[in-house]
């Protein structure tokens, strides 16, 4: 049994853990996946040998990329998971009882059965939700194909490497939109700006021809290295971005959540951008 996981996704710089106990490690269909115990982080799982999710920081992803869209927008009741296949996003999105339906589009079966088995404090029950339409296909066929509509689209992927490169090109983005019911928001994981910029330059520069308002939001999350996640932002209602802290409260409250990191001032503050990300997708700071 290995006793250390490097990461490999970046060449000149990597984070290491050591292993106390590989749970699974096999090749799915469509990538190498790996779930092992460490004994900071708890439950790791890397997919072609990137760190996706622990079971000790996955709170704060989950929750920016799921109550900030939805407290945001505050009528949701139709929303689209694209990948998050080990079930926090889910999780986090069934916890609005305002929400009657929620599709998961997620590439690889293999993700959402070990992640139910070997990750069970992610979906915590959430996959047996009754509002729940697990759709096991590509994130990108999806959207180009479907008649279902969304207030609400989360871009939950791996990095645009491998099955998850389709879901970072504007055809994609175009796609997402026309799923989108009038006044929606799609947010997606954008990668760690320091490191990963070109993400967040490449999906400014398709939502810019898309959205009538677009943006990016941030969070750090320890296992994602390098300083913030970038979390992309679009939509053609101009004042959801701009929603007044007592809102926000008033629709916290009412949702009755109980979080971790999320909160309406993180939703408020989390839109002002360190000055590298905003020059480089050319918004003022
Ligand atoms: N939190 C992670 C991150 O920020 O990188 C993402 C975690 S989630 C496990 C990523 C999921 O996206 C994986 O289960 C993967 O199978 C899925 N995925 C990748 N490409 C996809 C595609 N084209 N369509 C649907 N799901 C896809």
């Amino acid at each position: 049994m290995i006793n250390r996981y490097e990461e490999t996704l970046y060449d000149a710089y990597t984070q290491v853990f050591s292993v106390e106990d590989v749970y699974y490690e096999s090749k799915s269909e469509h990538q190498h996946i790996i779930i092992f115990h460490n004994s900071k982080f708890g439950r790791v799982m890397a997919l072609d040998g990137i760190i996706q999710t622990t079971e000790r920081d996955e709170f704060i992803y989950h929750e920016m990329l799921t109550h900030v869209p939805i407290i945001g927008h505050g009528a949701v009741d139709r929303v689209l998971i694209i990948g998050g296949g080990d079930g926090g996003m889910l999780r986090e999105a069934c916890r609005h009882s305002s929400i009657s339906r929620i599709t998961m589009v997620e590439i690889d079966r293999a993700v959402v059965d070990l992640c139910r088995e070997y990750l069970p404090t992610h979906s915590r029950g959430a996959f047996d939700d009754p509002r729940l339409n697990l759709v096991i296909s590509d994130g990108a066929e999806f959207v180009a194909t479907t008649d279902e509509r969304f207030d609400v689209i989360i871009v939950d992927s791996t990095d645009p490497i491998g099955p998850g490169e389709a879901l970072f090109t504007e055809k994609f983005y175009s796609d997402c939109k026309r799923c989108l019911y009038e006044g929606g928001v799609i947010v997606t994981q954008n990668g760690v700006a320091f490191f990963q910029i070109e993400e967040a330059k490449n999906t400014a520069d398709a939502f810019r021809n898309l959205f009538r308002d677009w943006h990016f939001y941030t969070a750090a999350v320890p296992t994602y290295v390098g300083g913030v996640m970038a979390f992309g932002w679009g939509t053609d209602n101009t004042e959801l971005r701009h929603q007044p802290l007592a809102t926000l409260e008033q629709r916290y409250q009412s949702a009755g959540l109980t979080t971790r990191y999320y909160n309406p001032s993180i939703h408020q503050g989390s839109f002002a951008l360190p000055q590298y990300l905003a020059n480089a997708i050319g918004k003022p700071g």
